[in-house]
């Protein structure tokens, strides 16, 4: 069987569990003790180590990869263009869907008598200046950056590695070879812990659903759904003719090729936990050049949050229809840059975008409590956003590949579910 239906198949045994045990406990898990033993010393236990391992592969990962794959870009001037054409993408898509987002908000108008006045505390955080926003890219010490899990700190060092390695002759040469060794061995750990995936993402999904009951779900129904259908819309048509549009490929076939790095977004919110499969899909199934893909994805993981957008979007449209305030149309524009600018700032992990959603809400003097209006449903929309925003790196990396004639066309149209070593080991 095909490992991506195999962790499917756990992803819905894990679900249909976890909704079963809910039931069964009448909503009260916590209070049923058996029950909560499980969860707890089962599906937590394994859940968490599952996530923890693959956190463990992303700072390795991102920086040997990295490394190598700046050092075979060759010159700088190309790096300059595919930086360029990268950020450019990431930046358009991520207005596209906080446009799309507040259009089919007005339209559906998710908040119109909504109650406010049981809204739950939510206090927000001062946000960093943009000074101190661009000065924090650059690290001062990599050790720090790479123990602190600093993304953008990473990347810096790791170009400047590259590079180095490039103009540094025989010296040069000779370290690229350890760290292409080095990078083949880390593949290699992900495609080990890839074969853990389907008990993992049961044991998460079993967790979540039974402690989550879906009365939350029932009260919010059109928030909900707004979100999900532009969340849809956004990976069906725009990333689609996109991509089309952009490749001449298909996307359907993009999407296929993806599928393991989808299915573990969803499973674990977490754009960066889900790094080290999105980089081993983009390079083995996708077809992109490492040279390309080690550059993009862990850019793309920590900056291009187009599912993040589309929620603060929808969240500020129906916070200020529940408080009954107008937007003018100079406000609205401020949503599209600031939310372009909180999604950019969102971390990878669970749940910071509804965080981040505060500075969007303060721009345009909407009341930040209303986030506690919609926190009940925000993990379910989590997971789903967090495979919009994979989704949109994924394209992004194939787009930019094929512009370089660095996409494999062999390797993007063979959806055999098989990566480069088990092809080797079948060899
Ligand atoms: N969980 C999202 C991610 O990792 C971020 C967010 O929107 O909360 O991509």
């Amino acid at each position: 069987m095909q490992l991506s239906s195999k962790i499917l198949i756990g992803m819905v045994l894990g679900m249909m569990l976890g909704l079963g045990l809910n039931f069964m406990s009448g909503g009260n898990p916590e209070q049923t003790p058996l029950i909560a033993w499980l969860v707890e010393y089962i599906f937590d236990v394994v859940g968490q180590i599952f996530v923890l391992s693959l956190k463990l592969l992303v700072v390795p990962l991102v920086f040997v990869s990295l490394v190598c794959g700046s050092a075979s870009m060759g010159e700088d001037v190309k790096m300059g263009r595919i930086a360029l054409k990268t950020i450019s993408l990431y930046l358009v898509t991520t207005a596209i869907a906080i446009s799309l987002a507040l259009t089919f908000a007005n339209i559906i108008d998710p908040g119109v008598g909504i109650n406010t006045t049981e809204v739950a505390n939510f206090a927000a955080n001062p946000t960093p200046s943009f000074k101190e926003v661009l000065i924090g890219i650059f690290p001062s010490n990599p050790i720090k950056a790479m123990s602190d899990g600093n993304m953008l700190q990473i990347i810096v060092f790791a170009i400047l590695v590259g590079v180095a390695i490039l103009q540094a002759g025989e010296s040069g040469q000779a370290t690229l070879r350890g760290f292409r060794k080095i990078n083949d061995v880390i593949m290699r750990m992900v495609t080990i812990l890839m074969h853990f995936a389907p008990y993992g993402v049961f044991c998460l999904l079993a967790k979540l659903f039974t402690y989550q009951g879906f009365s939350a779900i029932i009260n919010l129904a059109l928030y909900f759904g707004t979100m999900v259908l532009v969340l849809f819309l956004h990976a069906s048509v725009i990333y689609s003719s996109l991509f089309a549009l952009l490749t001449r490929l298909n996307p359907l076939t993009l999407f296929k090729n993806m599928r393991p790095a989808l299915l573990f977004a969803f499973s674990t919110a977490s754009s960066n936990a889900t790094m080290p499969i999105t980089l081993n899909v983009a390079r083995t199934r996708v077809g992109a050049h490492n040279s390309i893909a080690s550059f993009t994805i862990p850019l793309g993981a920590t900056v291009n949050m187009d599912g993040t957008a589309i929620m603060q979007g929808v969240a500020t449209v129906f916070i200020a229809q529940a408080y009954g305030l107008d937007l003018s149309m100079a406000e609205y524009l401020a949503v599209i840059a600031t939310a372009t600018l909180a999604s950019i700032g969102t971390a990878g992990v669970p749940g910071v975008g509804l965080i981040t959603l505060s500075m969007v809400l303060q721009q345009v003097g909407l009341p930040v409590e209303g986030i506690g209006l919609i926190i009940g449903v925000d993990r379910l929309l989590d997971m789903l956003r967090t495979t919009v925003n994979v989704s949109g790196d994924g394209m992004v990396t194939a787009v930019v590949a094929e512009s370089e004639g660095l996409l494999d066309r062999d390797v993007f149209n063979d959806l055999s579910d098989q990566d480069e070593y088990q092809k080797a080991d079948a060899g």
